[in-house]
C-alpha cells in the first residue's frame, strides 16, 4: 500500500504546481484530507467506505454548484481522489462501494531481473474484495516514506528560513 507520506506529498505537489497563489492557503489547510480515507480502517470496511469514487465526485459537483467556495471543494476533491487513485495502484479499492463490491486495481511496475532484463507489468480490472482488507495491516509509513517526509520537511524549514532572512 502507498504509505502516508506518498499520499500527502503527491497531491500536495500537484496542487501547488497548478494552483493560483491565492488558493495556496486552502491547499495547506486541507492537506489532512489526503490521508483521511484510511480512517475507514476503524469501521471494518477498509478500502471501501471512504475509498470510492462517489466522495470525490460529490465534492466536485458541490464545487460546480457552489461557486463561491469552488476552490475549496475542488481541492478537497483532488485530495480524496488522489488517495483513491494511488491505492488503486497499490492493491485496489472498492471504487463503486456500496453498489459493487469488487476491488478496482491497476498494477503498473517496472523491475530489473537478475539477468538485467527489464520486466514490465501492466494489468487492471476488478478483483475480489477479500477479508484481508477488512482489517488494517501494513505500514502507516515505511522507512523510505519516513525518509521522504524528513527530506520534504527540511526543504520547508529552508524555505521558511530564507523567507525570514528576506523579511529582515
Ligand atoms: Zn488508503
Amino acid at each position: 500500500m502507498p504509505d502516508w507520506p506518498i499520499h500527502l506529498i503527491v497531491p500536495l505537489l500537484a496542487l501547488l504546481i497548478v494552483s493560483k497563489k491565492e488558493n495556496q492557503k486552502y491547499i495547506l489547510l486541507l492537506l489532512p484530507l489526503a490521508v483521511i480515507s484510511d480512517f475507514d480502517t476503524f469501521v471494518t470496511q477498509h478500502r471501501a467506505l471512504l475509498h470510492n469514487i462517489f466522495i470525490p465526485l460529490l465534492l466536485l459537483l458541490s464545487g460546480l454548484l457552489i461557486k463561491k467556495e469552488r476552490p475549496l471543494f475542488i481541492i478537497a476533491s483532488v485530495y480524496i481522489a488522489s488517495h483513491v487513485l494511488l491505492d488503486m495502484f497499490g492493491g485496489g479499492v472498492v471504487l463503486l462501494y456500496p453498489l459493487y463490491n469488487g476491488m478496482a486495481f491497476i498494477d503498473a511496475s517496472l523491475a530489473m531481473s537478475q539477468k538485467n532484463d527489464l520486466l514490465w507489468t501492466f494489468d487492471y480490472g476488478f478483483r475480489h474484495y477479500d477479508k484481508g482488507w477488512e482489517t488494517a495491516y501494513g505500514y502507516i509509513s515505511d522507512s523510505t516514506g519516513t525518509g521522504a517526509m524528513v527530506f520534504v520537511f527540511l526543504a520547508g524549514v529552508c524555505a521558511a528560513y530564507r523567507n525570514r532572512l528576506r523579511a529582515i
